[in-house]
């Protein structure tokens, strides 16, 4: 199954579900419009970067071979540099430049390479896609598992890696909806019978560096929650229920400000 092309489709991810409740005016022009951004931010485009060559680095784990870290390090600057270097859709924020962000995820990823290699789960899928159908609603919702591992048990441990200027809170984990998201598509799509923990590994952009590992667990309550949720994320789609959340702090550093400014002034 290929991520791309399930994308060509009518679907529902995560994060369009999380930007209509952000912000569904916003939404509207990204995934409606499809009005091209404004610029794209620093943050995606470095979390992309990290996210592949954590993939790399899972792929070569997971065929017996252990990278080192200084092969992880010239993968992200042979990367970092492919995407970003001269790319002049970029928007930096404060503080931050090529060069800046090329030395930091240099330091982040030595930091994750100083303790994921000593963990011998065996690996199960790596940047899966999957599809989930709920009932009631004529539309799949679609995503990624980073990382899925096994254990002696046959317990699943479900990932998702995470760039972040700060260490997340274990309520935020708690309550995490991609998490949610995650364990009801795992348990809907033929693992029903197995335990499920979910993790977010987080690669942290403090001055120093650090990688946190943040586990925790889902049940069918919270399934109940965000399927209950996405219903009604997508009748109010449906219904053309677009409005602006601006006193969000979304708004500064929106990428699509321009296009709402003018839509304010019609
Ligand atoms: S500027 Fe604020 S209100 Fe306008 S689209 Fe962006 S997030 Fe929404």
């Amino acid at each position: 199954m290929d991520i791309l092309e399930l994308r060509k489709q009518p679907h529902l991810s995560v994060s369009s579900i999380n930007s209509y409740i952000d912000c569904s005016l916003m939404y509207k022009f990204s995934r409606i419009d499809n009005l091209k951004p404004d610029f794209v931010s620093d943050n995606l485009i470095f979390g992309s970067c990290i996210h592949r060559i954590l993939a790399e680095f899972n792929q070569e784990k997971m065929m017996g071979n252990i990278l080192s870290s200084d092969e992880i390090e010239n993968m992200f600057k042979t990367d970092w540099e492919k995407s970003a270097k001269d790319n002049p859709d970029i928007q930096y924020s404060k503080g931050n430049t090529y060069r800046t962000l090329l030395n930091q995820g240099v330091k982040m990823l030595h930091e994750f390479m100083k303790r994921v290699p000593e963990n011998d789960a065996t690996i199960v899928a790596i940047e899966e896609p999957f599809v989930m159908n709920i009932e009631g609603l004529d539309i799949p919702l679609i995503g990624i598992m980073d990382l899925v591992e096994e254990d002696e048990d046959g317990t699943l441990t479900i990932t998702d890696y995470k760039t972040s200027k700060r260490a997340m809170a274990i309520s935020e984990v708690d309550s995490n909806f991609q998490l949610t998201v995650y364990y009801t598509a795992a348990k809907a799509n033929g693992y029903a019978d197995r335990d499920i923990n979910l993790k977010f590994d987080c690669l942290i952009k403090t001055q120093k560096p650090k990688f946190e590992q943040i586990y925790t667990e889902r049940s069918s309550t919270h399934s109940a929650k965000a399927i209950k949720k996405i219903k009604l994320v997508w009748d109010g789609i449906q219904k053309g229920v677009f409005i602006p959340n601006d006193t969000s702090w979304r708004c500064h550093g929106c990428s699509y400000k321009s296009y709402c400014d003018e839509w304010f002034q019609n």
